[in-house]
């Protein structure tokens, strides 16, 4: 764990297929932070078979975003006083528009967050890599096509089924791609008018990406 004082406050944003779940979860474990993963949590609700889940998993699976006050709902939770996710978190796929990007500065007051990462990767790479992704049921490490886990599509870390995400279909990642663009890309830009955005590049080895991520948010903590 790094030496800083608190846990980070982050937002990690990036198109389906960047690797964002995958590094955010690296990310909490390295700093001792708490991970929210929207996406994660809409689809244990799915699986599980709640009224909310199999809702939020009609917009999932067309490849739609959930409504934001449904998603609001949820993040409220999480982050009130004495909620799951304390002080420091990674948020992961949250905000996804500006609605929930402005509803995540009342939620946080004046305690706001210490950085967003864009995490850049070119769509015929993202396109590459969701075409080849296989995640597990159970604990939700991805796999690819191309490392596969070691016995029968059984998960290495948890023993779970690993398959394609019901949301993986061409046509629903068409969609998410476009939605990226038309509702994820402006709040780019509102995190870097109120100086908290940095890209990095997305694109290499799990660890290169990862050592890029560390240094990047050891330089804003620490300065
Ligand atoms: P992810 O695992 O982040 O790729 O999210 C999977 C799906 O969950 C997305 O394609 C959306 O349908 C839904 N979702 C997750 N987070 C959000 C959010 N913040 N706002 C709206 N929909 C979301």
């Amino acid at each position: 764990m790094s030496e800083c004082r608190q846990p980070p406050r982050l937002v990690l944003l990036g198109k389906q297929g960047a690797g964002k779940g995958t590094q955010a979860a690296r990310l909490a474990d390295h700093y001792g932070a708490a991970h929210l993963s929207t996406g994660e949590l809409f689809r244990a609700q799915a699986a599980s078979g709640t009224a909310f889940g199999l809702e939020a998993k009609r917009y999932m699976d067309a490849g739609d975003l959930v409504p934001d006050e449904i998603v609001l709902g949820v993040v409220e939770e999480c982050l009130a006083p004495g909620g799951p996710l304390g002080d420091g978190f990674i948020l992961d796929g949250f905000p996804r528009t500006l609605p929930q990007a402005s509803a995540l500065d009342g939620l946080l007051g004046s305690h706001g967050l210490d950085l967003v990462i864009d995490l850049e990767v070119p769509r015929e790479i993202v396109l590459d890599r969701i075409a080849g992704r296989r995640v597990c049921e159970n604990c939700q490490r991805v796999y690819h096509v191309n490392s596969p886990p070691t016995v029968n599509w059984t998960c290495d870390t948890c023993g779970g089924e690993v398959k394609q995400r019901d949301d993986d279909t061409e046509e629903a990642v068409e969609r998410r791609l476009t939605l990226y663009d038309q509702e994820t890309v402006p709040i780019i830009e509102y995190y870097r008018e109120r100086g908290l955005l940095t890209v990095v590049d997305g694109v290499g080895e799990g660890d290169e990406v990862f050592e890029r991520l560390v240094k990047v948010v050891d330089d804003r903590i620490h300065a």
